[in-house]
Parts: C-alpha cells; sequence; structure tokens
C-alpha cells in the first residue's frame, strides 16, 4: 500500500478495472507441477505478470541438529525475491519484508502438511519470485502447495490462496500491483478449500465490518479458483493431460 494516486482510474463507469478485468475477475493463472530435477518436488507459477519457482526438499535431517524435534517434523521457508523480479534492482540479501513473508507462508502451510509423520526431519520450501507484480504471497503459497504435493509430503488438503481488496471504494478480486499502491485495503487468504480453513489472513488497509465479511467471502471464490488450477497441475504431472 501506497500513498493515493488520484490520477490513475482504477475503476470506470462500466466496472472496469485498470487493466481490463472485471471486479471479480482473477489475473490469468499457469500453474505447473514439477519442473526441477534436484528438488524432491516442485512448481512454477505465473499469476498475472507474478512469476514464481518454488522447490521442494525433504523430509530430510536436520542441520543444524538442535533445530530438529523430536515429536515432529518442522517445515522451513525461503520466501526470496530475485533482484530482477522488481523494475527497481532490488538488494538480493534478505529484506525485512522478505522475512516477514517467509513467517507467514510457513504458518500458512503448516496446518496443511502433516509434519508429525516425519519427527527429527525438515521439510524446505525454497521460492525464488523472479518476476514481481503485487500478490506474490498468494501466488507463492499456492505453489508452494502443490510443490509440497509433488514432493509427495503428506497433506491435510492443499493451501490456495488469493487476495482481496478494495479499490475506488468497491471490493474486488486479486489486487494487482497498481491497485495495491493506489487502492484502499489488500487482504491476502490462504484457505484449504476441501477442510474449508482459513491458514492466512493478513489486512493493510481500512474496513467497514460489512466490507471486511465480502472481502473474505470474494478472497475465498478466489482461493477456489486457484485449488481448481493446482490440482489440475497436479493430474496434468502424474496422469497426462486429462480433463482434471
Ligand atoms: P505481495 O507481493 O504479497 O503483494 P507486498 O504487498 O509487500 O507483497 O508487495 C506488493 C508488490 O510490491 C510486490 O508484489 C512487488 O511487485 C512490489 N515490491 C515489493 N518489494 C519491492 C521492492 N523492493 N522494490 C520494488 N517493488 C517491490
Amino acid at each position: 500500500m501506497g500513498g493515493r494516486d488520484t490520477t490513475m482510474v482504477l475503476l470506470d463507469e462500466n466496472g472496469v478495472r485498470c487493466d481490463g478485468r472485471k471486479i471479480d475477475e482473477p489475473r490469468r493463472i499457469m500453474i505447473k507441477a514439477g519442473g526441477l530435477k534436484n528438488a524432491d518436488g516442485s512448481a512454477y507459477i505465473e499469476f498475472g505478470d507474478n512469476k514464481i519457482l518454488v522447490g521442494v526438499f525433504g523430509p530430510r535431517d536436520v542441520h543444524p541438529k538442535h533445530m530438529s524435534n523430536t515429536d515432529t517434523g518442522i517445515l522451513r521457508v525461503r520466501y526470496h525475491m530475485e533482484p530482477f523480479s522488481v523494475s527497481e534492482r532490488k538488494n538480493p540479501a534478505p529484506s525485512r519484508r522478505e522475512i516477514e513473508i517467509s513467517k507467514v507462508i510457513k504458518e500458512a502451510l503448516e496446518p496443511a502438511v502433516m509434519l508429525e509423520k516425519f519427527p527429527r526431519t525438515a521439510v524446505d520450501v525454497f521460492i525464488e519470485v523472479l518476476q514481481a507484480d503485487g500478490g506474490t504471497r498468494c501466488a507463492a503459497l499456492s505453489a508452494a502447495s502443490v510443490a509440497l504435493a509433488d514432493a509427495g509430503i503428506p497433506m491435510r488438503d492443499m493451501v490456495a490462496a488469493c487476495a482481496s481488496g478494495k479499490v475506488a471504494d468497491t471490493i474486488v478480486l486479486d489486487i494487482n500491483n497498481e491497485e495495491d499502491q493506489a487502492g484502499q485495503a489488500d487482504m491476502p487468504i490462504g484457505y484449504m478449500p476441501s477442510l474449508e480453513k482459513i491458514t492466512l489472513l493478513q489486512l493493510d488497509g481500512i474496513l467497514t465490518p460489512d466490507e471486511y465479511k465480502k472481502c473474505v467471502d470474494v478472497g475465498i471464490a478466489g482461493c477456489k479458483i486457484v485449488y481448481e488450477l493446482q490440482k489440475k497441475a497436479l493430474y496434468e504431472k502424474y496422469f497426462g493431460k486429462g480433463d482434471n
């Protein structure tokens, strides 16, 4: 969220957004399962202009050993933006923002992954943002779920993620970078559709109680769209291109 840019038309009189979408329309989403030979599981996602690659390693021995837990496995997540992923070169050193997003994604994935089946081990999730355009945490979380499933890690459900938000006093699905900068609120949601459980919910901006509820409903509808594409990506890898 940045300062409000009053010169840009975020929503015109026909309900068309600055990138031509309708208020309930997500950006183009493409998910591919697999692709990295040296990882136990991997996935690639394009979510609008976001391009993100995820590699999963494990369950494997924990180094340093004192970080291991005799009762359960542990999940470690590193979210990293390439210096060339945004128009102004980003410093390659981990920023506060990347450390925060790594933590948020880890906590959003933990309820889904059956870590208790792998005591003393670690599952490592490496997220490389190749191109960023608003909504990378949601796209990365969705791709990480597919990569974990591709690695054969037992899961209760996949976490599908999508943001909703408020733009020009209207609740819309899937905020892009311009809408994030100039809009009024951004609400990333991670959701396990089969279990009907939210594992990530953040809010940047101010909403009335009614707007808050609408944002959650719209965001969950977006997560359900993403979920179908996550399942499709896994079907395509393991059963060839089919109807599913
Ligand atoms: P998210 O990517 O999950 O929406 P933020 O709201 O923190 O997370 O970031 C919004 C967008 O701002 C990012 O997707 C990216 O396009 C842009 N951005 C983030 N960090 C930088 C940076 N260091 N330089 C330029 N743009 C950035």
